[in-house]
């Protein structure tokens, strides 16, 4: 007689040390980022996107790709992609690695090179995502405070000893920038891996760290498709580096991450779109300026300097009341209440000046 199967209820309560939530201990500490969109808004301001739109004869790709493209597999690698990054780029195929997003590419990164209970150092503030996917990995996250004028503290980040330094330049959400002599003496001294993230450097007259980084040898440079290029809703990012560290952030990245529609769009954007990518980037950058100067000097907010696409708010503990007041108002800023070193502030993306004239309407009103 075969024995009567026990009904899985009743196994998964007798399961010596099973809890009702199915999740690992401490997945609940860590918070799961949602956004998503806000109603009444119609000038989303909070992402730092391209909000001239989107990379024209990427998009016509994209509009005619062929049904085979869809059905199928991607390569398993972004093989395309990555050759045409490194063409433009002026290094290996074998030293570009691409992701769903610069996001992946960080995770993986972590992954790849640090190991359960190391630690990953990190700016504060700095890119949110950073400690969340450390802590995924089951790394430890450091933050070190940036220093006064929004430079990462190099000594201080060294001095932490961490397996994986991540660093972002221009920052998000300061938009400040970390001069090379000191990104070039943390890469020097740093015992593991270095992390740059250069998502906003088609905003900054900076260094192209891509072709350093893989002589650097432990140095991962990311970017992504998603701000200057416009293609946000595609989710592409890459890191550049050394072929042996690139190849560890593949594996651990797993195979298929770039669809092969973003893969189209991105291909076709970089050979593309370029002079519109410069064009819209050139004229966010004349916009920030220009927001800057409409902003500043008005009792009540401190306007930080910043090489991204966005500006920093200092608005002494009302961000919440703030970004609600812009919220009725029909645009979307984020709130960033109690950041490290600048307390309650504001980050507004920018857009086409006669779109960033209802900000500084608003602004008018909130802070005449
Ligand atoms: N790095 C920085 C500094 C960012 O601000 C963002 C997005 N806000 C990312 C990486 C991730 O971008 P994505 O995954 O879209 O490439």
């Amino acid at each position: 007689m075969t024995k009567p199967a026990k009904s899985p209820a009743k196994s998964a309560v007798s399961m010596p040390g099973a809890a009702t939530d199915p999740a690992r201990p401490g997945l609940e500490r860590i918070p799961n980022y949602r956004s998503g969109p806000l109603p009444g808004v119609d000038l989303d301001l909070r992402d730092n996107l391209n909000l001239w739109g989107a990379p024209p004869r990427a998009m016509a790709a994209v509009r005619g790709a062929a049904e085979s493209l869809v059905r199928s597999y991607p390569s398993t690698n972004a093989v395309e992609l990555s050759a045409t990054i490194a063409e433009a780029a002026g290094i290996d195929p074998s030293e570009v690695v691409a992701g769903c997003g610069s996001d992946d590419v960080i995770d993986a990164c972590f992954r790849a090179v640090a190991s359960p209970g190391e630690r990953v150092a990190h700016a504060d503030p700095t890119f949110s995502m950073v400690p969340i996917l450390a802590r995924l990995n089951g790394l430890e996250p450091v933050a070190v405070p940036l220093m006064r004028d929004g430079a990462a503290d190099v000594d201080a980040l060294l001095a932490t000893g961490a397996r994986v330094i991540y660093l972002c330049s221009p920052n998000n959400p300061t938009g400040s920038v970390t001069p090379d002599a000191d990104i070039r003496r943390l890469v020097e001294r740093a015992p593991g891996v270095v992390l740059i993230d250069t998502a906003y450097a088609e905003f900054a007259a900076g260094t192209d760290w891509r072709a350093e980084a893989v002589a650097m040898g432990k140095v991962l440079v990311t970017r992504t498709f998603s701000k200057a290029w416009g293609l946000a809703g595609l989710r592409v990012g890459y890191g550049v580096g050394s072929a042996a560290l690139v190849d560890a952030v593949s594996k651990a990245r797993g195979p298929y991450k770039v669809s092969a529609l973003a893969e189209l769009a991105a291909v076709t954007a970089l050979r593309e779109d370029g002079d519109w990518m410069l064009r819209t980037s050139r004229e966010a950058i004349d916009a920030r300026e220009r927001l800057a100067a409409a902003l500043r000097g008005r009792p009540g907010v401190r306007v930080h300097d910043s090489r991204g696409n966005f500006l920093l708010l200092e608005v002494a503990d009302r961000a919440v009341e703030l970004a609600a007041r812009f919220q009725s108002r029909g645009i979307g800023v984020r709130a960033l209440p109690g950041l490290t070193g600048y307390g309650d502030t504001l980050r507004i993306g920018v857009a086409p000046w006669e779109q960033l004239e209802r900000v500084v309407a608003v602004a008018e009103e909130l802070w005449p």
